[in-house]
């Protein structure tokens, strides 16, 4: 099997497996019982929200641990809609992830405004058509991702900040698919909350983070017994915020020894290989701006569902647009804000590199790209798209 498909998911890194796997079978303890065994716990908590505040230059007190991006995104949401009432404004973009999009229908639902600026061709915001959006006084959130899932368009954070900051709006940032791959920094950076989700970078499902700014005001989105200093109540899932430490001290480790690097390479040379036998394939996401694992690939007339068909007989993990939109026929939300049409986005295919892959599996991987494409090529009789059975 080749694992293409980390913008999906990732799998667990083994050094965060053993680290967890103490805390499934013998540190069993509630982390808020005062005895030895719920101390152990209760340190094991503490030390996983420092590695992940390191991870992101943000101080311990900052993080909250959540069960993933999808609650994270809805936290922010709801908590400031409650606070400001007085500000009905929500802009996001068109590109977020589906938790964004449906967080933003609730906002509407609620008596709020959304209003959506547009991105370029290449995926990013278009900061002009965002300036004229964001209003003093009656914007109350910038909600826009970091780094976009299906294409890997990385955004203008600073800039972004700049307009919603200077208009005196909150930022949040969905940087699910940023944390871990690019420095993402709250000194450089200062959003005012910030979601991310382990399994996106080898810790396990089920556990993420919302980072809190000291400077923001929050409403809790669970409330119960207190737990992470009353701002997400409900026991703490002990080996999974271990797991996501851990992560996050491994994904810091290779920020900076040459991980980035090697895996730009690759995926360059799955790109040329693909390129250089089908020229008229289209990468979506621009050339710059965008993350080094993604290849969001589109193959004119020739149908992703067929080439996943094929790519999966090859033992090839790959998909078509975003996983969360898989088994649904919907063109991608996010192909068609960059303006893709319907029928090109139909013939999208996104590949996701992680540090586990290598160049013989890209390789691998872009020969059987190239062939399952001219299989279908060959297949299609007067032009139309077929399906593969
Ligand atoms: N945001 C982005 C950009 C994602 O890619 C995902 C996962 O697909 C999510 C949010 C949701 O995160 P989780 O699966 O942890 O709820």
């Amino acid at each position: 099997m080749i694992y293409l498909d980390s913008s999906a998911t990732t799998q667990i890194d083994p050094a965060v497996l053993e680290a967890m796997l103490p805390f499934l079978r013998d540190y069993y303890a509630n982390p808020s019982s005062a005895y030895a065994g719920g101390r152990t716990a209760s340190r094991a908590v503490r030390s996983a929200r420092e590695q992940v505040a390191a991870l992101i230059g943000a101080a311990a007190d900052e993080i909250v641990f959540t069960s993933g991006g999808t609650e994270s995104i809805n936290a922010v949401h709801a908590s400031v809609r409650s606070l400001w009432p007085e500000k009905p404004d929500l802009v996001i973009t068109g590109t977020e992830h589906a938790a964004g999009i449906e967080c933003a229908k609730r906002w509407q639902e609620q008596g709020g405004k959304v209003f959506v600026a547009p991105v370029s061709p290449a995926g990013r915001v278009d900061l002009d058509a965002l300036r004229g959006l964001v209003q003093p006084g009656s914007t109350a959130l910038v909600s826009i991702m970091w780094a976009n899932n299906e294409t890997g368009a990385i955004a203008p954070m600073k800039e972004i900040i700049e307009i919603a900051h200077g208009a005196g709006a909150l930022v949040h940032t969905d940087a699910v698919q940023a944390v871990g791959k690019i420095p993402v920094s709250m000194h450089a950076v200062p959003v005012d909350f910030l979601s991310l989700s382990g399994h996106k970078f080898h810790a396990p499902k089920g556990v993420g983070a919302l980072y809190i700014s000291r400077r923001a005001r929050f409403a809790p989105f669970l409330v119960g017994g207190g737990q992470e200093r009353e701002r997400r109540s409900g026991t703490e899932n002990v080996p999974g915020i271990v797991g996501l430490g851990t992560a996050a001290e491994l994904a810091r480790q290779h920020l900076e020894d040459g991980t980035k690097a090697r895996l730009h390479a690759m995926r360059g040379r799955f790109e040329h290989l693909i390129n250089a036998a089908l020229p008229d394939t289209r990468i979506h996401g621009g050339l710059e701006h965008r993350l080094h694992t993604i290849s969001s690939l589109c193959f004119p007339d020739t149908d992703a569902a067929g080439l996943l068909i094929l790519l999966d007989k090859q033992g090839i993990c790959a998909s078509a647009g975003s996983a969360c939109h898989s088994g649904t026929l919907h063109p991608s939300h996010v192909l068609e804000a960059m303006g893709v049409s319907a029928r090109d986005a139909a013939c999208t295919l996104r590949i996701s590199f992680s540090r586990f892959n290598t160049k013989p599996e890209a390789e691998a991987a872009a020969r059987a790209v190239i062939e399952a494409a001219q299989k279908m090529r060959a297949m299609q009789g007067d032009g139309e798209l077929v399906a593969v059975s």
